[in-house]
């Protein structure tokens, strides 16, 4: 399976306003009931939904990427599953707090749960600072392209300079 490239998730981020929009998906059992259109379903399926949201996932797949799940916890989006994946293994080859923790959704306590909930929002406001400083880079960019692009600025600021002098 492929990690979804980050500027695609942007959207996301953005409209979520701080994680409020999943919130919900904190519950494994929510997380479990958003597979109904999940493709590998039977009993015998490391990746069928119970599985997958013991992993921390939950789905979020649409036509263009029907097999796509999120990462309540590292909000990572993962894709091109096969019907012999390992949930937690796949997903422990990316960081998060979460597997990093060790623990199956019915084994945490009411503080690792806070302090998941503080790494979840802390990584989506780095993300959204990010998609933000990588926008005022290209207005940047931009700006700086325009002031280039201007016809001969520096020179006729001097021809000017010089006329003055002149009188
Ligand atoms: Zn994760």
């Amino acid at each position: 399976m492929a990690p979804r490239k980050a500027n695609q998730a942007k959207v996301f981020y953005t409209e979520s306003l701080m994680g409020r929009v999943d919130l919900v998906m904190a519950l494994a059992p929510v997380r479990t009931q958003s597979f109904e259109d999940w493709p590998f379903d039977e009993s015998d399926s490391p990746c069928r939904p119970d599985k997958m949201s013991e992993a921390g996932f939950y789905f979020v797949g649409y036509s263009e990427e029907p097999d796509l799940v999120r990462c309540y916890y590292c909000r990572r989006e993962l894709g091109g599953w096969e019907p012999n994946d390992d949930p937690w293994t796949e997903h422990a080859r990316r960081p998060c707090p979460f597997i990093k923790l060790g623990k199956k959704p019915e084994q945490l306590t009411v503080e690792d749960l806070y302090r998941l909930e503080d790494e979840r929002l802390a990584h989506i406001f780095m993300t959204q600072c990010e998609a933000k400083l990588e926008e005022l880079k290209e207005t940047g960019k931009s700006v700086r392209d325009k002031i280039i692009g201007l016809p001969n600025s520096t020179t006729n600021a001097k021809q000017t300079r010089s006329k003055r002098k002149r009188k």
